[in-house]
């Protein structure tokens, strides 16, 4: 090997496979090579290679695997958000024809994905009260279509606990499987898997990842239902970038330090907030949600936050806040808005890692 244009493509990949790295190299690669032609077929007799990263790649099968195993479910698959991880999630039980029975508070998001995308691939598509558990058995014996029953553990702006064991009770006596969302409380506050549940979703662009660096999600659960969702992220190319994955993975590392201070963090901040707002704290997680008293101007409480910023999202290290009003639930109505309570007022509060001394001081100041 003698020419600049030879060397330049070649010399840095012959010495990889001499390397003992500490952590999971990352394998920034679109596909995988192969010596021989008997060593392609082993591929396809399922050796344990890989092929190509759109079907399989070692930093998102790990990202995967990971997250399976703080769920205790016996296997998971990485996809490029949270949202393409519902989609494989919800297309691994449901065709043309079946229907979904949904929380109405679910995230805005997935409000979206099933009211405007399924239905346009033939799905049904409901929304219930999930507080009111009359509502959904009622829906449960009108149709028998429904063969998924979608909810999230932890809800938002207003941080409903999900009833999940009262909802895994609902397959003795009918044909469902039940996912749930647990992006919000992590497996750090609870596993749904272990209580029965089909397929667990996350968004790791939040607590999973932790620091506002990636997008990206994990469906995990039910080893069947996995192995088709792993073909529709596939075949649909909801994959995620081995980077991604890599970062997830890392971040992964601190999640139960991380949700250990933003967890304390929250019960001290819900519990300052009281007589000064009205304050959900369901006593889990790290998310505080307030309605401020109409004597507080609320543009000016978001403006004298200082260093604690409004971003729309939630679960970095840094406390946030958001305004579910103007962001999150902005695409409803203003009677839909009033009707699950999500007035002007409403502030939602993503606790960070921040000493807490700190983070009183800042919010007290926006009081005054
Ligand atoms: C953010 C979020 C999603 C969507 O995740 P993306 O990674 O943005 O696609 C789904 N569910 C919940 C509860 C979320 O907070």
């Amino acid at each position: 090997m003698t020419s600049i244009e030879t060397k330049s493509v070649h010399t840095a990949t012959m010495k990889e496979r001499t390397i003992q790295s500490k952590v999971m190299p990352l394998y920034q690669t679109s596909a995988f090579s192969f010596s021989s032609l008997e060593e392609l077929e082993g591929y396809y007799e399922g050796n344990g290679t890989y092929l190509y990263s759109r079907t399989a790649n070692p930093n998102t099968d790990a990202l995967g695997q990971t997250v399976a195993d703080l769920e205790m479910a016996p296997k998971g698959v990485s996809a490029s958000s949270g949202t393409s991880a519902i989609l494989a999630g919800i297309l691994s039980v449901v065709k043309a024809g079946d229907h979904i029975l949904a929380a109405q508070d679910v995230y805005g998001g997935t409000f979206h994905l099933l009211k405007e995308e399924l239905v346009l691939m033939g799905i049904g598509v409901h929304f219930a009260d999930f507080s009111n558990f009359s509502e959904i058995e009622q829906l449960l014996i009108d149709m028998p279509e429904i063969k998924l029953v979608f909810s999230e553990s932890i809800t938002n702006p207003f941080l409903r606990m999900e009833d999940i064991e009262a909802l895994c009770q609902l397959k003795s006596t009918y044909d469902v499987r039940i996912m749930i969302d647990n992006t919000f409380a992590t497996p750090y506050t609870t596993t749904p898997y272990s209580l029965g549940v089909d397929l667990v979703a996350h968004s790791a662009t939040k607590y999973l990842g932790g620091h506002s660096d990636v997008t990206a999600g994990v469906l995990v659960g039910d080893a069947e239902l996995i192995g088709i969702a792993e073909k529709r992220v596939v075949n649909l190319g909801l994959n995620l970038s081995p980077f991604e994955a890599w970062l997830t993975i890392r971040g992964i590392k601190t999640l139960a330090l991380r949700m250990k201070t933003q967890t304390e963090n929250a019960q001290a901040i819900a519990a300052f907030l009281e007589g000064k707002a009205r304050v959900w704290y369901p006593g889990a997680g790290a998310i505080v949600s307030f309605e401020l008293p109409e004597s507080v101007d609320v543009s000016e409480f978001f403006s004298s936050l200082g260093w604690i910023k409004i971003v729309p999202t939630l679960a970095g290290v840094e406390t946030t806040v958001s305004y579910p009003y103007g962001t999150s639930h902005r695409a409803l109505s203003a009677e839909e808005k009033e009707k699950i309570g999500v007035t002007r007022q409403v502030v939602r509060l993503s606790a960070g890692i921040e000493g807490i001394e700190d983070i009183l001081e800042q919010l007290g100041a926006a009081f005054v």
